[in-house]
């Protein structure tokens, strides 16, 4: 068993920012950044509101950036998953597998994961025209046919992105109007390519063998009909659940899973481990939110190791 300073967990904005401030700090933090370092903008292709970028900025690059700004001051990487964490007799350690590391303090930015529908048939073509990422497969379906499921901004910001590959873009949608902000609409309703299919859900996802998905059956939700939609690709935007299963034994969680902090501040029920971005905040889950809770969390976390005498 290993003794730590301050663990992180999580490497989005919010942790490689908590890595960043605390680095500088000198506290030299550990960083478990998970398997798929740099969470949900390692998936995106343009950030267009992150300031201090009036040319946009991809989401792998702004993270890359991240990281080797915490790394400069200090910080340590490790590549791993977190399994669980316990806490007893005022302290805290993280599990990673059949290891542990106990830490003084410990702050939790695992982010959110997109969520999918639940339907078998959707887990069976996963992989094979079942995504929920258009800018890791949207290049898959160049002159196809394809489906996003979901009226959000994830679902808008999708379906547009899809049309640089796809001939057409059904947008479905469960109710008969979008979720999504009116600037993300007016770009969806000014794109010939796209197809809005409105108050319908999906029921099943059709395939074949060996090609993949070949489309959808659709039911109207107002009439109970049931319709083909044919598609080679579907795009699930239907939101996103947080990564606290790990930590849910230990913290104080909400409805959906989302970790409680103290409001004003990232401070849990557990004295000395803090939470920031999109694993505690299922309002704003913006990189640029993540990363100003990710600030907090470090600053506390100072705070904290501080008033224990470190
Ligand atoms: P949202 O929660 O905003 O939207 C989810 C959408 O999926 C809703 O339209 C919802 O329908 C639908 N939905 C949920 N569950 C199901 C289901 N089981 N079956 C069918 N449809 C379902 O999530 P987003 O990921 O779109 O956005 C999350 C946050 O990130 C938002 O704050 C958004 O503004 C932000 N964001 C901002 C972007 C930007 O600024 N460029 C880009 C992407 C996201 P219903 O409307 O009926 O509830």
């Amino acid at each position: 068993m290993s003794q730590e300073r301050l663990v992180i967990v999580g490497s989005g904005p919010a942790g490689l920012t908590a890595a960043i401030y605390t680095s500088r700090a000198t506290l030299a933090p550990l960083v478990i950044e998970g398997t798929q370092p740099g969470g949900q903008l390692m998936i995106t292709t343009d950030i267009e509101n992150f300031p201090g970028f009036p040319e946009g900025i991809s989401g792998p690059e702004l993270m890359q950036r991240m990281r080797a700004q915490a790394e400069r001051f200090g910080a340590r990487f490790r590549m791993e998953d977190v399994t669980g964490v316990t806490t007893g007799n005022e302290s805290i350690s993280v599990v990673l597998g059949d290891e542990e590391i106990t830490t003084d303090a410990l702050i939790i930015a695992t982010g959110a994961s997109a969520r999918y529908l639940g339907l078998e048939s959707e887990r069976r073509w996963r992989g094979r025209g079942v995504s929920a990422c258009a800018t890791c497969d949207g290049f898959f379906f160049k002159d196809k046919q394809v489906a996003v499921v979901g009226g959000g901004d994830t679902a808008a910001e999708e379906a547009i992105f899809l049309t640089h590959f796809a001939t057409r873009v059904w947008l479905i949608h469960r109710r008969d109007e979008l979720r999504a902000s009116k600037y993300m609409q007016k770009l969806v309703f000014a794109q010939p390519r796209v197809e809005l299919v409105w108050n319908s859900v999906v029921k099943e996802v059709i395939g074949e063998e060996p090609t993949g998905v070949t489309g959808l059956r659709l039911q109207d939700v107002r009439t109970g009909e049931e319709r083909f939609l044919p598609c080679h690709g579907v795009f699930m935007a239907i939101g996103h659940d947080p990564n606290t299963g790990f930590a849910r034994s230990v913290l104080d969680v909400d409805a959906s899973g989302y970790i409680r902090t103290t409001p004003g501040s990232t401070k849990t029920v557990v004295p000395g481990i803090f939470a920031a971005g999109d694993c505690q905040d299922s309002v704003y889950r913006q990189a640029v939110s993540a990363a100003g809770s990710g600030c907090m969390a470090a600053i506390e976390a100072e705070r904290f190791l501080a008033a224990r005498g470190h």
